[in-house]
């Protein structure tokens, strides 16, 4: 029997995923596909009873928008980060047929982060633009792994505010919520180790959320955005000579983490790596 993952949202418009997945199953002789489940709202309890079936073939769920919380709700357990963040990325089926969320985006951006600054984030000091989903689990990653500080900026600066609300006791670094754009916003982008792109600027809006000028020489700068591949934000960066990084690895380090929690079998972001360089390459493939 082919077993299976099965990446529910909609609309899915991306493979990134897909293609990470499958060149690891093929990698490694697993009999296993990655499937694309792309349903209706009264399709989704549905196929996660069906994922949950004694005897079927599912290894676990990828989840994306706009059904995280609706599979987070269909679950029998969250892992303990996933709810302190608020989402689930990914729902592993366990051998006695439970559901248990998880979130792979924290791990994967604490990798992604630390390899483009070439040390860990303990005693950063880290500025965030964004405060939404990614966003939550960038600040969840930043104070857990024990930055120095975390300064959450967004356009609607009460949704920063909530964010750091929901991580209280996580970490002992100093927190605080500014608006994107504003005077202290300036002041904490003038000492950061890092400065990270969270919002869909860049993608979804044209131009950069952080001006790189105001940053120390020695910072890193670091979007979540892969698709396009230079977002004007890197591109700013390395004009500006600091060190800058994309989402892409990001993206196959949380692959990796997930891909472990369904077949047991880690180290496999070499392969995804290679598998998903093309598509992250082509110019063609429009967020
Ligand atoms: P989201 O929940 O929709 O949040 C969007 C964020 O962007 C909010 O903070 C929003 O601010 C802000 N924003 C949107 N338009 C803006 C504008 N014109 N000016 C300033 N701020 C603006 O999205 P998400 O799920 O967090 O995703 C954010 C980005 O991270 C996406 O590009 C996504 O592809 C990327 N991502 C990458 C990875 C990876 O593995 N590399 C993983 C997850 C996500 P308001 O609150 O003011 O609306």
């Amino acid at each position: 029997m082919t077993r299976r993952v099965g990446l529910i949202g909609k609309p899915l418009r991306r493979r990134h995923s897909q293609v990470m997945h499958d060149a690891a199953f093929d990698a490694l002789g697993i009999d296993a596909r990655y499937v694309l489940l792309e349903l209706e709202p009264d399709e989704v309890a549905p196929a996660v009873a069906e994922a949950r079936r004694d005897g079927g073939a599912w290894l676990g769920l990828g989840v994306t928008a706009p059904y995280k919380l609706v599979v987070a709700g269909l679950c029998d357990a969250i892992d303990d980060d996933a709810a302190m963040i608020g989402a689930v990325n990914n729902v592993e089926r366990t051998s006695d047929g439970r559901l248990v969320g998880f979130n792979t985006d924290s791990p994967g951006f604490r990798a992604g982060v630390e390899l483009a600054m070439g040390r860990p984030l303990a005693g950063t000091r880290v500025v965030v633009a964004g405060a939404g989903g990614a966003a939550h689990a960038v600040v969840f990653a930043c104070l857990a792994a024990g930055a120095a500080s975390v300064t959450v900026a967004n356009r609607t600066v009460d949704k920063a505010e909530v964010l750091l609300a929901r991580f209280d006791g996580v970490g002992d670094g100093a927190r605080t919520s500014v608006e994107l754009g504003s005077i202290p916003f300036e002041a904490a982008l003038r000492e950061a180790d890092v400065a990270v792109n969270a919002t869909t600027v860049g993608m979804v809006d044209p131009g950069a959320t952080i001006p790189v000028e105001l940053l120390p020489d020695d910072a890193t700068v670091f979007d979540l955005v892969y698709v396009p591949a230079e977002t004007p934000l890197v591109a700013a960066a390395r004009e500006r000579g600091l060190r800058a990084a994309n989402g892409s690895e990001m993206l196959i380090a949380q692959a990796e983490a997930a891909f472990e929690r369904w077949t047991g079998v880690g180290g496999m972001a070499g392969v995804m790596r290679d598998a998903v360089a093309p598509l992250l390459a082509d110019a063609t493939v429009r967020a």
